[in-house]
């Protein structure tokens, strides 16, 4: 499937960077962002001459998408690129943006028929509240995935050793789940707020968290937060996170972000050969910037005996719609149901997470 909208904004990104330090550059990025905001494709835009009507569409943005969508390439933007003598440094951004979804392309695969379906995911177990950096209250969060056709969520702040995130004190943790228990009082039989917590994975694959304040979760999500520009292999370190007892869902695993940083270079066929052993899920990160693991590594898990989480990492209500990337993603990848931990029972759901003290 061709993602003209992605490929536009990618060729305006490389223009960007050709352009250096300059008020072209700002632009160009800028009318990026423009198009990376279109939620339907820009094809028919394009050739009925409405594209440019669009805010943050200039005539050149409007030029380079003809050329792409009426000749499968751009020469105008391969020149500059050439004349700026900076392939190399174009080719390093290319593999920055690779298998990321246009909002277009996720609204067109996630609308496809067959597994997994929009309709019966039941709730999302990543996000974030004023608890640590989100900027929700719980309450408000429950009401905005009931809306969303959710019956359940879990709610996962970070960890206290993530102190760039507003780590969540052990103190406020035991707040936190008194102010769970309540909600899930008003709200029981309508809607379920699961315990969980975003816990940090250190540079030698340990948890920021002792045992027994881990115990105090009813799911962990392991994720890592640092160590992301490296260009040495930290296989040992996933391998060790995984292994690692308690921990349920190994969260955004490349910790890779859209036209920035790659993430965590990995063997990932070692990592997903002890996650299936463990039955720990590989997390398909929904948030726009990370969507990670991506297809094709979701697709690898998969065949290696894999079970899925697909969250949005949601640190505000419109960020719980990127539950719809993670879909996107799984479907391109091809997943069952079966085999994605949002679609089970809450009974199921929970001997599994608890599980993963035993396994
Ligand atoms: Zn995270």
């Amino acid at each position: 499937m061709r993602d003209v909208n992605l490929e536009l904004a990618s060729a305006l990104y490389d223009m960007s960077a050709v352009a250096g330090d300059s008020q072209r550059a700002w632009g160009y990025k800028r009318a990026a962002k423009a198009v990376l905001r279109i939620d339907r494709d820009i094809t028919p835009l394009v050739t009925s001459n409405t594209f440019k009507a669009i805010a943050g569409i200039g005539p050149t943005t409007d030029r380079i998408a003809r050329e792409l969508i009426l000749d499968g390439r751009c020469a105008f933007v391969e020149r500059a690129v050439r004349e700026s003598g900076k392939e190399q440094e174009i080719a390093r951004l290319h593999n920055l943006r690779r298998q990321y979804l246009s909002r277009a392309a996720v609204k067109q695969i996630v609308a496809r028929k067959g597994s997994p379906s929009r309709a019966k995911y039941r709730g999302d177990f990543q996000m974030h509240s004023i608890y640590s950096d989100g900027a929700e209250t719980l309450e408000s969060i429950i009401n905005a995935c009931i809306e969303r056709g959710w019956s359940c969520a879990g709610m996962t702040d970070h960890s206290y050793g993530l102190t760039i995130a507003g780590g969540m004190s052990m103190e406020r943790a035991i707040e936190q789940h008194a102010e769970i228990d309540a909600l899930n009082r008003t709200y029981g039989g309508r809607f379920r707020m699961f315990k969980g917590i975003e816990a940090n994975i250190r540079a030698d694959g340990g948890i920021d968290m002792e045992q027994h304040e881990m115990r105090r979760f009813e799911y962990i999500v392991a994720s890592p937060h640092s160590a992301l520009r490296k260009s040495i292999d930290q296989t040992e370190r996933m391998v060790a996170a995984v292994s690692q007892r308690g921990v349920a869902i190994l969260g955004h695993p490349q910790g890779r972000v859209f036209n920035m940083r790659l993430g965590v270079l990995a063997d990932w066929s070692r990592v997903f050969e002890v996650a299936a052993k463990r039955q720990v899920a590989i997390e398909i990160d929904g948030s726009w910037s990370r969507q990670d693991v991506p297809y094709e590594l979701a697709a690898q898990a998969l065949e290696q005996g894999c079970i899925f989480a697909l969250d949005s990492d949601a640190h505000s209500h419109a960020e719980l719609d990127f539950a719809e990337i993670a879909i996107a993603h799984a479907k391109l990848a091809g997943i069952p149901q079966a085999k994605i931990v949002n679609y089970w029972p809450e009974k199921k759901f929970l001997e599994w997470a608890a599980g993963a003290w035993d396994r």
